[in-house]
């Protein structure tokens, strides 16, 4: 490590996070941006090129931190860019979601030759819901079938109608072999080659004849676009005036973080052609962290709390990733606003824990730096803070939180255990660290079985962490087979009253309660409702009510899952001087709740997934048909081209093997991704048949 105070001015900054569909080449990417901005020192193949595949956890292993590390920060033209990761998959939403939660802005990466893919979908709808400007840059350009032109009118079709190519690919095609050789500046009008190792000197000059054409059209398409939000530009184009440059960077910039326009540049990641025009857009065009600012809420009141770098108030800083690693527990930080300084103290908001900040460090490509202090907007880490993510650390006297984050539901659950029962202990550390890092991951213990249940957001989530387990626990597992997170309900009304009396000598149990469960009246319906006037029951016995409604709820009454949307109201009740206690009024409204399940209704829920297929246009009805008799409802159908997308609700439970069907139908050529949408009722038949299969033994996947 080394040790000097540096931070960076908030308008140098740049939070950026890359994303795009699997296998678009965002690891490339990646290892190129390091490389020219970080100055790593050497470029490893990914994968090798006889095409075998290395599994990218071993090969962040092997790489280690650079690129690991959930943020690193480069050096870009004096601007300090901080690179965090946004891991790619729909299952991992949590990650995503927290990840993106910390950007001003993204590069949303495409492959040259299949375009837009369902990921990029995925991952288009993250960056909107985050309001996030960005860049796209269109890579593996030297690929034969590559076409630039055309995926860029693919975006502005499907996902972006701003989106505008900044740059074009200069391609020697001599009709024999099409070599990418260079880039070409559309505002400036230059053309760019990159020599040397990795491409890393770039030399700029006129374009190619063949390019001078495709120059002007582009040029004066991007002025059209940006005429439309901004004045000058508008009357230069009506007028017929020429443009100059910097008019066109500023007005690119200004609609860029406006979220109205999105520039696109071309490339090659593997060929390292474009890279540094790429970073050299994102210090133009996209925003400092002061652009946007925040929301924090305060604990006690509810209430709304804006935040922003650059603005006067309380230090905030938002922990968004920990990294257990060899040096303990790494915290990495966003200033939200305010200024961190070794040395301080801070409240963690969730816990009220006064916090002392220790060891500061900004991450780098391959070093940690150790830091006095850091600034709003920046990204830094911090070592030894007992934090949970999502926890806010401030100096306001208030206790802030962070807006929680849209953590998707558990559906699907495995029972796992260590084969060798003598692993037990690191099984449990294992465990213990997964759950605390991804909230979207839930372990329980089956009180009936003793067995482990990891439950997590779909097979792929639960795979992954089973493979972490096996690789960086040394564990061998024994995992049962899939089960699916099932829920129950109910239906209708139902009233209780019910006295629990027990007289054996010593102090006795004595506690009425009486109220009725209900349907509840939406997802943010309270679970308890205290209606008991006059001190039927007293005060001091209403929180062991509650309780002993978790205690029914726990358990369904048809196959032991868990219950959900119902509201009980305890309307009225009796006690006795000597024998009530808080234990008889928790037993007491358990045995009532679970009599009043039986007459209300009860109903068994299952995971709905939103099921989105791509395929060739002909293979559409074998694919709907194949959809439907997953039991899946059609919600919706497009057409691109020679593409066909098709949407679909479909129940989890009919989701598996579904890969090698899609393929089988398809000659390989579709493919899908999947989101959970909800919980829906099963049919009736079903719900026979599952009481038949679990009796009340469904295995515990606890909210
Ligand atoms: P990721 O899954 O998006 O991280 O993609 P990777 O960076 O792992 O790349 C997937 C594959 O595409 C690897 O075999 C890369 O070598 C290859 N690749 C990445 N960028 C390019 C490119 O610009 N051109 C070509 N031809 N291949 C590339």
């Amino acid at each position: 490590m080394t040790t000097h105070v540096d931070t960076p001015t908030l308008s140098l900054i740049r939070n950026l996070g890359i994303s795009a569909h699997i296998d678009a080449g965002k690891t490339t990417l990646t290892e190129r941006i390091l490389f020219h901005a970080g100055k790593i020192r050497k470029i490893g193949e990914i994968r090798s090129e006889a095409g075998a595949t290395m599994d990218s956890m071993d090969l962040e292993r092997e790489r280690g931190i650079t690129i690991q590390s959930a943020s690193t920060q480069v050096r870009w033209q004096g601007h300090a860019v901080n690179l965090i990761d946004t891991p790619g998959h729909v299952d991992f939403t949590v990650e995503v979601e927290r990840a993106l939660s910390v950007l001003d802005g993204a590069i949303l990466v495409l492959c040259g030759v299949a375009g837009v893919q369902p990921q990029t979908l995925t991952v288009d709808r993250q960056m909107r819901r985050h309001e996030l400007p960005r860049l796209c840059f269109i890579n593996k350009l030297d690929r034969e079938g590559a076409d630039a032109l055309a995926v860029a009118a693919e975006l502005r079709a499907r996902l972006d109608a701003g989106a505008v190519l900044i740059n074009l690919p200069i391609v020697d095609d001599d009709g024999r072999r099409r070599r990418l050789v260079g880039v070409a500046d559309v505002i400036r009008g230059v053309a760019q080659t990159f020599t040397g190792p990795v491409g890393s000197i770039v030399t700029e000059g006129p374009p190619p004849e063949s390019m001078l054409e495709p120059l002007r059209q582009a040029r004066a398409r991007l002025a059209e676009v940006l005429a439309d939000h901004d004045e000058a530009i508008l009357a230069a184009v009506v007028g017929d005036h020429p443009i100059d440059d910097a008019t066109l960077e500023r007005a690119l910039r200004a609609a860029t973080i406006a979220r109205a326009v999105t520039p696109i540049l071309c490339g090659s990641a593997h060929d390292n052609i474009g890279v540094q025009p790429l970073l050299d857009a994102v210090v133009r065009y996209l925003p400092a962290p002061d652009v946007r600012g925040r929301t924090l809420h305060d604990l006690d009141t509810g209430e709304a709390v804006p935040v922003r770098a650059g603005a006067e108030g309380p230090t905030c800083a938002l922990a968004f990733k920990i990294d257990d690693g060899a040096y303990g527990q790494l915290t990495l930080l966003r200033i939200l606003q305010g200024r961190l300084a070794r040395g301080e103290r801070l409240t963690n908001g969730r816990t009220g824990e006064r916090v002392r900040i220790g060891r500061l460090v900004r991450i780098h490509a391959d070093q940690m730096e150790e830091i006095e202090a850091a600034e709003a907007g920046d990204i830094v880490g911090l070592f030894g803070a007992p934090c949970e993510q999502s926890d806010v650390f401030s100096d306001d006297p208030r206790r802030l939180l962070a807006r929680p984050l849209v953590v998707p539901e558990a559906v699907m659950a495995y029972a796992i255990r260590p084969r060798d029962p003598s692993a037990l202990a690191r099984f449990s550390k294992a465990l213990g660290r997964f759950a605390r890092e991804d909230p979207s991951l839930k372990v329980s213990r089956d009180p009936e079985s003793g067995e482990t249940i990891l439950a997590g957001v779909g097979e792929l989530h639960l795979e992954v962490v089973l493979e972490r387990m096996r690789r960086e626990f040394d564990l061998d597992l024994e995992v049962g087979p899939p089960e699916i997170a099932y829920r129950e309900t109910i239906t209708r009304r139902a009233e209780f009253d019910h006295l629990h009396k027990k007289q054996d000598g010593g102090q006795g149990q004595y506690a009425r309660v009486r109220g009725d469960l209900a349907p509840a009246d939406g997802p943010d319906a309270p679970r308890f409702v205290d209606r008991v006037v006059s001190g039927a029951i007293p005060r001091e016995m209403i929180p062991a009510c509650e309780q002993g409604l978790g205690d029914a709820l726990a358990r369904g009454i048809l196959i032991g899952a868990p219950v959900v949307g119902v509201t009980m109201t305890l309307r009225d009740g009796a006690a006795h001087a000597k024998d009530s206690s808080p234990l008889a009024f928790r037993t007491a409204t358990a045995a009532a709740i679970r009599r009043a399940l039986q007459g209300a209704g009860p109903a068994i829920l299952e995971p709905s997934m939103r099921v989105s297929v791509d395929a060739p246009e002909r293979f559409g009805g074998p694919v709907i048909s194949g959809l439907l008799r997953r039991r899946g409802r059609i919600v919706g159908q497009t057409i691109h081209g020679d593409d066909l997308r098709v949407e679909a609700l479909v129940p989890l439970a009919e989701m598996f093997g579904y890969v090698g069907d899609l393929r089988s139908v398809t000659q390989g050529q579709g493919s899908f991704t999947m989101e959970t949408e909800g919980y829906e009722p099963v049919p009736e038949a079903i719900q026979r048949a599952l009481i038949t299969r679990y009796g009340r033994r469904a295995p515990t996947v606890r909210e």
